[in-house]
């Protein structure tokens, strides 16, 4: 138990991004696994149809086109972008709240998206989690068969441009294996709450003299294996 660093008790804000099939959803489901207490994975809306295996308020808050343009006119959305024809977009709402009280937030992102918010709040952790190769990229696109070939080829052509981005991030994590992208997940997350920018306060405690009293004293090493 320490007491001598007074911390900053807010969560961070961790912006996941990398080409469609990399394998985000996979390393984020995992990395929750273990640390689900103190992490949330923030559940953005879209406007894109919802396909096999997608649960509405688990994967997406599945809306219309027209309902979507309502909720940016409200001003609904941290960020929101078009990406291969549909809308997606952060809600704003709980965000905050959670930061505040300590909790991280995972915003699983598009670069476009990734970049606006690093904009808004400079502070914003961003991994860029890239395939191993193209080809890998290739099949697990088409592995995960959840859609057709023109939305594949979508993506596909998108997964080139967003790789260029790549050094706009933060940090970068190749996902070979799963275990070892998480692990590298965990590690930089790890890292970064060990920032000295965190620290509010050091506290030494008022006991120096006592302490250096306590030094001097021959008694204080009797019966320990210590050479003086
Ligand atoms: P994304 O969320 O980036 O679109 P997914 O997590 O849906 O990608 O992963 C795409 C496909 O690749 C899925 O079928 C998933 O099981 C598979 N996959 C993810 N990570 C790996 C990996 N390290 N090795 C092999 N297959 C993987
Ligand atoms: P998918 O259709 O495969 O679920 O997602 C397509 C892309 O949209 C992915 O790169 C995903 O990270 C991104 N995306 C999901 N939600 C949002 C969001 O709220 N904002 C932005 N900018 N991108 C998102």
């Amino acid at each position: 138990m320490s007491n001598i660093l007074k911390e900053k008790e807010r969560g961070s804000l961790i912006v996941i991004s990398g080409p469609s099939g990399c394998g985000k959803g996979t390393i984020i489901k995992e990395y929750l696994r273990t640390n689900r207490d103190h992490s949330w994975l923030s559940v953005s809306c879209t406007s894109r149809p919802i396909r096999p295996g997608d649960e509405e308020g688990v994967n997406y808050y599945f809306v219309t086109k027209e309902e979507f343009e309502k909720l940016i006119k409200k001003g609904e959305f941290l960020e929101y972008t078009e990406y291969n024809g549909n809308y997606y977009g952060t809600p704003k709402e709980h965000i905050e709240s959670r930061l505040a009280s300590g909790i991280d937030v995972l915003l699983e992102i598009e670069v476009q998206g990734a970049l606006k918010v690093k904009e808004l709040v400079p502070e914003a952790i961003c991994i860029f989690v890239m395939p191993p190769s193209m080809r890998e990229l290739r099949d697990r696109l088409v592995g995960r068969g959840t859609e057709d070939i023109d939305k594949i080829l979508g993506r596909f052509k998108t997964a080139y441009k967003e790789i260029n981005e790549v050094t706009k991030y933060n940090y970068v994590i190749t996902n070979d294996t799963v275990d070892e992208a998480v692990l590298k997940m965990q590690s930089i997350i790890i890292s970064e709450k060990c920032r000295v920018d965190r620290i509010e306060e050091v506290y030494l405690g008022n006991e120096e003299e006592e302490i250096h009293e306590l030094l001097r004293d021959d008694k204080y090493f009797v019966n320990r294996d210590i050479e003086i």
